[in-house]
């Protein structure tokens, strides 16, 4: 075994499984081992990376700004926060952005807007403001958002929870229209839900979401952490159904794949509840940060990624629906944010993502039994070729796999 790994599994938390490899070096959408044997990133870091490994431009934008301001914390204005939130409210669609690190406390900031802007806006009696969200949910870590979290393992041994929060069906807008009640400030939700397990809700969702929340007064927050800048074919997912929402929070790729960026960003009448104190963080917005994510936003739209992503996404989805193989439950996802889903008794999904990285792809999986694939969205169509046929190797070692006849035009 790697003295690394070794050196990680004696010295480190078990909060985490590694897949058994050591990277010591990235480029593009490419890692290589301490062995020197390269691998195609199809995770991305969950889609941080998805500018891939070192882009230069995002480099140079890193090492400019860290020699000249990085860190002042708030206490004072710097030259380079107002050009990012400037750009963010214009990307979005909003009127104001509020800066964290993580994406984790992006959602905090959320709620802690929603449930202001419930007792000083919409008038609900002290301390009974309520969110909605959907089970199969996933927000962060924190405390208070594993406790709405549905998932067993994030939850159970972590109480007491957060009070507050309603659990509703994913991809159900009735559920949602039966859950509203007086209270209810908002309903937090993602476009698409990645760590679920790539689950797209049915077409309309958020449509009727959003419909139902403007009439019942309830804020739309949508939680774009994994889903935006590009990822899924458009800027945002709700843009591929015309939706916009009264919150919208941003992290992972927004700091280039570098540094911890996130954001929360949100209409005049929401954001402007808070006042000086209300909230805050050291690094949040900090000079370096907003260098980063501002080159990063910029090379978004200059190398049109998400253009990339809607091509190459398509190119992905149908390749991989076209391989017949008796493992393969399911194949799902918009752009290049996709998922296979696999028979748990013949293809763990644990087992099968191992397999791959023998093949020379890094992936993971989510819930035994499914395996994510979400390159970089500035990867070539020629080495994600490449990747589609490492995949249908591997499913080779698990059953027989046959090409399916395309379907006709
Ligand atoms: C990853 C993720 C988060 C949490 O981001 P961290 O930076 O890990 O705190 C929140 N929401 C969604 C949808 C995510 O995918």
């Amino acid at each position: 075994m790697s003295d690394m790994i070794a050196r990680e599994r004696r010295y480190g938390a078990a909060n985490y499984d590694p897949l058994p490899v050591v990277m010591v070096r990235g480029q593009g959408p490419w890692l290589w081992d301490e062995a020197g044997r390269r691998y195609l990133d199809m995770l991305s870091a969950y889609s941080a990376v998805s500018f891939g490994h070192g882009h230069p431009r995002l480099v140079a934008a890193l090492e400019a700004q860290a020699g000249r301001l990085a860190v002042t914390s708030r206490a004072c204005h710097t030259d380079r926060l107002p050009p990012l939130l400037e750009r963010l409210c214009r990307i979005t669609g909003m009127d104001r952005a509020l800066p964290m690190n993580s994406g984790a406390e992006a959602v905090e900031t959320a709620i802690k807007c929603a449930r202001k802007w419930a007792y000083v806006e919409k008038g609900v009696g002290a301390g009974r403001a309520r969110i909605v969200a959907c089970q199969g949910n996933f927000h962060g870590r924190t405390t208070t958002l594993v406790g709405f979290s549905s998932e067993r393992q994030y939850h159970r041994d972590f109480g007491p929870y957060a009070e507050g929060f309603d659990v509703i069906a994913y991809g159900d807008a009735r559920a949602l229209e039966a859950a509203i009640t007086p209270d209810t400030a908002a309903f937090l939700v993602e476009p698409l839900q990645g760590e679920a397990g790539i689950v797209v809700p049915p077409e309309g969702y958020l449509n009727a979401c959003a419909r139902i929340c403007a009439e019942r007064g309830v804020l739309l927050i949508l939680d774009e952490v994994q889903t935006g800048l590009g990822r899924t074919g458009r800027l945002f997912a709700c843009e591929h159904e015309g939706v916009k929402p009264d919150g919208i929070i941003l992290g992972k790729a927004l700091g280039g794949g570098l540094l911890p960026v996130s954001a929360f960003c949100a209409r005049e009448n929401v954001m402007g509840v808070f006042r000086p104190g209300d909230h805050g963080s050291t690094f949040g917005g900090n000079a370096l940060a907003a260098a980063v994510a501002l080159e990063a936003l910029d090379v978004l739209e200059e190398e049109h990624l998400a253009e990339r992503a809607a091509h190459l996404g398509t190119r992905l989805l149908e390749r991989l629906r076209a391989l017949s193989s008796p493992v393969v439950r399911d194949v799902r996802g918009k752009g290049l944010l996709v998922g296979i889903e696999l028979d748990p008794e013949r293809a763990p999904a644990r087992r099968f993502v191992e397999a791959l990285l023998t093949h020379g792809i890094l992936s993971k999986d989510t819930h035994g039994t499914v395996a994510r694939f979400a390159p970089p969205l500035v990867i070539s169509e020629a080495d994600l070729d490449w990747g589609i046929e490492r995949i249908r190797e591997t499913l080779r070692e698990f059953g027989p796999v046959h090409e399916k006849a395309a379907a006709p035009a």
